[in-house]
């Protein structure tokens, strides 16, 4: 039997998993993930991680205190750049280091380093390490990575038409944890919010607890920027005056310049992290340009170890109602005495 191979269900998991696992399974190692985010990991991962970490690293140690007792060893790369000329956030790069120094009693771990900042050809070298791990037969190797390729982009298609990684069939699993849900009826649709923010924090239910759920059971068509065209957020972003270096602040920012272009766009909700440096000050760059060039609503919610949803509740039904309430009410009162318009939006 092959190696046990721990992935915790943390930051990129919800972006690479297919990927990831594919790779590993093809190379002979049984992959095994941790289970949905609940209070008794994201307590443990609080309790041991430091203070200064923000709300998803510390989400990810305590995944990884979920699957260090029953796997051989722990797949958890050091993603320094996943695009050209530009980086990750920092704490991706330092996490093996992170987890090794605050946590004991771990198997070995699969740390190579992914860095594309200069050439996507490091993949494949990335790849090669990796797999070194459980063979050292390089030709077999490169079929494992040219299969797992195959299988992301698969998953990347779904994902940019629409579907959250549950709904991704075979992927992830369906269900709470995985931004998936049951009960979501797109007939149904009448607003479309886009909600930004990094896929840890949109997809995992327990850590954003619910805001997606919620949304799209209120009648909310979401868009996502892993629904917006690669290409679309590159040349948007192409119109900042100074590119952020960073990888996510640059897909942000790029998306909320071609939402603003959208005509039936009904809002926007930034899903920050408590803690998060990137997010501290592109959330706000984001909100000014809104702020400049649309009269939509924006709204920032920041989400952090706290489980109380009462606070998240009222404040996604504030946002929707208000939305509601302009179409349908105000846009009638007109200062000339005469309704202006009525209901001509979504209601
Ligand atoms: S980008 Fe922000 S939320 Fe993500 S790991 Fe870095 S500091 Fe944390």
């Amino acid at each position: 039997m092959g190696l046990i191979v721990g992935i915790p269900r943390a930051l990129f998991f919800y972006q690479y998993y297919p990927l990831w696992k594919t790779f590993l399974e093809e190379l002979g190692a049984e992959v095994v993930v941790s289970g949905n985010t609940n209070k008794k990991i994201m307590d443990d991962g609080v309790g041991k991680c430091v203070d200064e970490a923000c709300l998803p690293v510390k989400v990810y140690h305590g995944h990884v205190m979920d699957l260090k007792d029953r796997v051989d060893c722990l797949f958890i790369p050091r993603h320094t750049s996943i695009s050209r000329n530009e980086y990750v956030c920092p704490k991706f790069g330092g996490l093996p280091d992170m987890v090794r120094n605050t946590l004991t009693g771990l198997p070995p771990i699969i740390d190579v380093e992914v860095n594309l900042r200069k050439s996507r050809a490091n993949a494949m070298k990335a790849a090669m390490e990796a797999g070194s791990f459980f063979t050292g037969d390089a030709g077999k190797i490169k079929i494992a990575y040219r299969k797992a390729m195959a299988a992301y982009k698969n998953y990347r298609v779904k994902i940019k038409r629409g579907a959250f990684p549950g709904e991704v069939p075979g992927c992830l699993g369906k269900g709470p944890g995985t931004g998936g849900t049951a009960d979501y009826d797109a007939g149904s649709n009448h607003l479309k919010i886009a909600v930004i923010g990094h896929s840890y924090n949109l997809y995992d239910d327990y850590v954003n607890m619910g805001i997606v759920l919620k949304l799209r059971k209120s009648g909310v068509n979401i868009i996502t920027i892993d629904m917006i065209d690669d290409d679309v957020i590159r040349e948007k972003s192409n119109l900042l005056n100074k590119k952020p270096f960073w990888y996510f602040g640059t897909r942000a920012l790029g998306s909320i310049y071609h939402l603003l272009g959208m005509d039936d766009l009904d809002g926007i909700i930034y899903i920050m992290s408590f803690g998060c440096g990137i997010d501290s000050f592109i959330c706000d760059l984001a909100e000014r340009k809104t702020r400049r060039e649309k009269n939509i609503p924006y709204m920032v919610l920041t989400i952090d170890e706290h489980s109380g949803e009462a606070g998240i509740n009222t404040r996604l039904e504030a946002f929707t109602d208000m939305i509601r309430w302009r179409y349908c009410n105000e846009s009638d009162f007109s200062t000339y005495g005469k309704p202006v318009y009525k209901c001509q939006g979504p209601i």
